[in-house]
């Protein structure tokens, strides 16, 4: 096992005062049979550790960092903002410019709310649904995580599927009762249950492209069928972009795939890698938030100004240089490339799944397109690979359930080191 001493040593300290050690739980690598690595710096497309060692990151913050880390713009902005106070609980000019920014880049958008977090938005995001269409219950998929909002913990993905938790306790039954589950890739799953809830069913809420069971990209016409089925029954379509939200392409997986969600919620990315989410979309279901309409939603920190100076920049140079995104694809596709090869030549039972900067390597040799499908993965297997490539200074995320992600700050060389560990990390996961 690769020793950590360091990381070992903090991580007992942390354990006494902070339930399991970590703030979040996808952080503390249990699921991969070791301690959590404590990160003291980071760079470009690198992390260091508190031992000392350094890694190429494919984690990116959970999806934030698609500048890469320490970006020398954001951190201007930040110090500049702070130099100015850090909170005023007041109507600020950057609040607009944030505002402006979305609406430009994202094409459904008409009008937003900024928040705190990715879970914030669409807890939002389903109250404002319930209001707007006077119904309870909600149609969520199968391996989709939209945060730890109590109606979002049913069949969840990320850390819930990881640690086996994806019902958590603490949700009430009365609470669960309000969320129906479909299959992702399958319509006829959510024709199913609009056809036998007719007239009770507020919202359908997706991750366009699924990012939380892995990468998993939206088959060809499901997404317009949500569409249709949500405009037949008088649903709002919800697309959960906190994570594809500027990361698939300028415009999110909505611009991508040509689709128009009715609204959309964003975090990650919209932050520059501070805490930030936000909601919005259509005009006339805007317009019931509070303090326009009666739906009511707040926030203390909400629209704070050094979160608003990071996620601008952030923006506007996703916005401004539209070649970034073919520098995430041509580093993201010779990495799956690399690893197609490593696959053949190996002979191993592998899956690919990849759109534009996200992808996942699945470990089973079936199509992964569902949650059944995905949690066919071997995990074992997963998990000696994942160590061997911790080793070999590759920093990916501490489950099979997870999207990688790649940044512009990666580099052809990093690409090619990953290739090279990946191949040995590969033989010896499957003893060859
Ligand atoms: C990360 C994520 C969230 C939750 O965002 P937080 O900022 O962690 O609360 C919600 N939905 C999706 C699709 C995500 O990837």
């Amino acid at each position: 096992m690769f020793e950590t001493p360091r990381s070992e040593a903090l991580y007992q300290r942390a354990c006494k005062v902070i339930p399991g050690g970590v703030n979040s739980p996808v952080r503390a690598f249990k699921s991969v049979g070791r301690s959590p690595l404590f990160i003291k710096k980071a760079n470009g497309s690198k992390l260091w550790d508190e031992d000392g060692h350094s890694y190429i990151d494919y984690v990116g913050s959970w999806g934030p960092m698609i500048l890469g880390h320490a970006h020398g713009p954001i951190i201007e902005a930040v110090k500049k903002a702070a130099t100015d106070g850090t909170s005023y609980g007041a109507a600020t000019k950057l609040e607009i410019e944030m505002a402006e920014q979305i609406i430009k880049m994202v094409p459904s958008v008409e009008m937003v709310r900024m928040v705190n977090s990715g879970t914030e938005a669409t807890m939002s995001a389903i109250r404002l649904a319930r209001a707007f269409t006077s119904r309870e219950k909600i149609v969520k998929f199968a391996g989709c995580y939209h945060g730890h909002a109590d109606s979002f913990l049913i069949k969840a993905g990320s850390g819930a599927l990881t640690l086996g938790v994806p019902d958590s306790p603490g949700v009430t039954s009365s609470v669960a009762a309000g969320t129906l589950t479909a299959q992702f890739n399958h319509a006829e799953s959510v024709q199913q249950l609009m056809e036998s809830h007719q007239g009770q069913i507020a919202a359908v809420i997706v991750e366009p492209v699924v990012g939380n069971m892995g990468c998993i990209p939206p088959k060809g016409g499901f997404l317009n069928a949500l569409r249709d089925l949500c405009n037949k029954h008088g649903a709002v379509l919800i697309f959960d972009e906190v994570m594809t939200g500027f990361r698939v392409s300028p415009g999110g997986a909505q611009e991508l795939y040509g689709i128009k969600p009715d609204l959309t919620t964003f975090g990650k990315i919209i932050g520059g890698g501070l805490p930030v989410g936000a909601y919005g979309g259509r005009n006339d279901i805007m317009s019931m938030v509070a303090p326009l309409g009666p739906m009511y939603q707040a926030g203390t920190l909400s629209g704070n100004p050094l979160a608003m100076a990071a996620g601008l920049v952030a923006l506007k140079t996703l916005q401004e240089r539209p070649e970034i995104y073919e520098t995430l694809e041509r580093l993201s596709a010779r990495l799956e490339n690399g690893l197609n090869g490593i696959i053949q030549r190996n002979r191993l039972p592998l899956r690919q799944n990849r759109v534009g900067s996200m992808f996942t390597l699945f470990f089973t040799g079936e199509l992964v397109e569902d949650y059944d499908s995905a949690i066919k993965a071997d995990k074992e297997r997963f998990t000696l690979y994942f160590n061997a490539m911790l080793q070999r200074g590759i920093y990916l995320a501490p489950s099979q359930f997870e999207a990688a992600f790649m940044s512009v700050a990666h580099t052809e060389d990093d690409i090619d080191q990953t290739l090279n560990s990946a191949e040995s990390s590969l033989r010896l996961a499957f003893d060859k």
